[in-house]
């Protein structure tokens, strides 16, 4: 916690779902709040993200992936209620469960096994044979052996709240200011400047999410963390029958459905560096992925293949808190493929944190110093 009686000042580098998220939480707080974007807002992964908010598909068996995106989907209903409120913009917003599909014994295995953990540990969960899927989701094909039903999961519009938490930090006088890229930090007289082309801004803290870039930005004294971009494409197709009721997922790929008759089907996961391309490779196994789960998308429209760099880390967890090596300097970033579900719990953690010098024990696990400890 920074010690200062006036309102603190303090800019965000990145404005994806997490810089966004933190910047209204911050700024409905009481901070003064800058953004710093090198492009525009939600043009990194976030552009690309199907927003799923499914913590017990991300990770299979408790740990703290798990803890940390059941707090989040916890606080989504009230978050989403709050930036709609704030920023009167409409933001699609689904708790209308998953179903986690098997199409081999092996995967049957472990969904019957996923299923004996959750209901042990009191989480509502029903497991259904082949015909009661194919009941359940009748466009299922016939490779379906069974599949698990988690109806407190759900899906989000990662853009439409994105572009709503930018006007909520608006009326809670955040500025943005895009086409700024941050180059380098450095601590100086009990601040920490932030240089970009356009100049050096002082600052009483920086929150760094800068999402798969964060490595990019120097930062004085302390040592780029081990962010890496992590590609993902994604299509968007018309479909072509009657709406599936919830977000479905496979081994092979996984489908959200939009009320405005648009799928999303998800998502390679390629070690390719900063490329942000499409690739025929990617769009054709999404393609006979998803014929597979569901051979009615062999007569979709073809809308568009959607590219993002996922912020991954060594262990697979985000990286949130305050720098071990460089006062004044918060990470918010590392959030691989959980941001959209991570944003309002890391929003709070780091407003609490910054704002409160509260420390929550979730706090443990994704502590930067994990990484960038002298
Ligand atoms: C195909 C795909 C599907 C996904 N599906 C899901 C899902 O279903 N559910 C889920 O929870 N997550 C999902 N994710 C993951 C999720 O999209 C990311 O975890 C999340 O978007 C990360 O948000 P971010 O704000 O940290 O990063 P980004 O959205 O990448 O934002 C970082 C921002 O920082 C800016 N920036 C970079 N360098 C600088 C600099 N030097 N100065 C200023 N600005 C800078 C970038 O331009 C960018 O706008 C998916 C990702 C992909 C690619």
């Amino acid at each position: 916690m920074i010690d200062k009686n006036d309102k603190l000042d303090i800019t965000i580098v990145g404005a994806g779902v997490i810089g966004c998220a933190v910047a209204y939480e911050l700024g409905r707080c009481g901070a003064a709040v800058r953004v710093l974007e090198s492009r525009d807002v939600g043009l990194g992964a976030t552009q690309a993200s199907a927003g799923v908010l499914a913590p017990y598909i991300e990770a299979h068996h408790p740990g703290p992936l798990r803890a940390l995106g059941l707090r989040s989907l916890d606080m989504y209903d009230a978050f989403v209620a709050d930036v709609v409120a704030d920023s009167g913009k409409v933001v699609p917003y689904e708790r209308t469960g998953t179903l986690e599909v098997a199409t081999d014994d092996a995967s049957l295995t472990r969904l019957e096994q996923t299923r004996q953990g959750l209901a042990s540990a009191g989480v509502a969960c029903r497991m259904l044979s082949q015909t009661e899927a194919r009941v359940a989701e009748p466009h299922l094909g016939e490779s379906v052996r069974g599949a698990l039903l988690l109806p407190s999961q759900g899906f989000v519009g990662a853009a439409a709240l994105t572009a709503a938490l930018r006007r909520a930090g608006a009326r809670h006088g955040v500025s943005f200011l895009t086409s700024h890229a941050a180059s380098r930090l450095s601590v100086a007289d009990g601040e920490i400047e932030i240089e970009t082309a356009q100049g050096t801004v002082t600052s009483d803290a920086v929150v760094l999410a800068a999402g798969s870039w964060t490595g990019r930005v120097a930062v004085a004294g302390g040592a780029p963390l081990p962010v890496r971009p992590v590609r993902g494409q994604l299509l968007r197709l018309l479909w072509p029958g009657t709406r599936l009721a919830r977000v479905i997922w496979s081994s092979l790929c996984y489908v959200v459905p939009w009320h405005d008759g648009s799928v999303l089907v998800g998502a390679t996961v390629e070690e390719v560096g900063f490329d942000e391309g499409a690739t025929v490779a990617g769009v054709t196994s999404l393609l006979d992925g998803v014929g597979n789960l569901l051979p009615a998308t062999r007569d979709a429209g073809f809308d568009e293949v959607r590219v993002g760099l996922r912020p991954g880390t060594p262990d697979d967890l985000p990286i949130v808190g305050w720098s071990s090596a460089v006062p004044h300097l918060v990470y918010a970033t590392g959030h691989y493929r959980n941001g959209v579900l991570l944003a309002p719990l890391t929003a709070r953690l780091v407003a609490d944190l910054v704002l409160d010098g509260r420390i929550d024990p979730l706090l443990e696990a994704v502590a930067p110093g994990r990484f960038d400890a002298s």
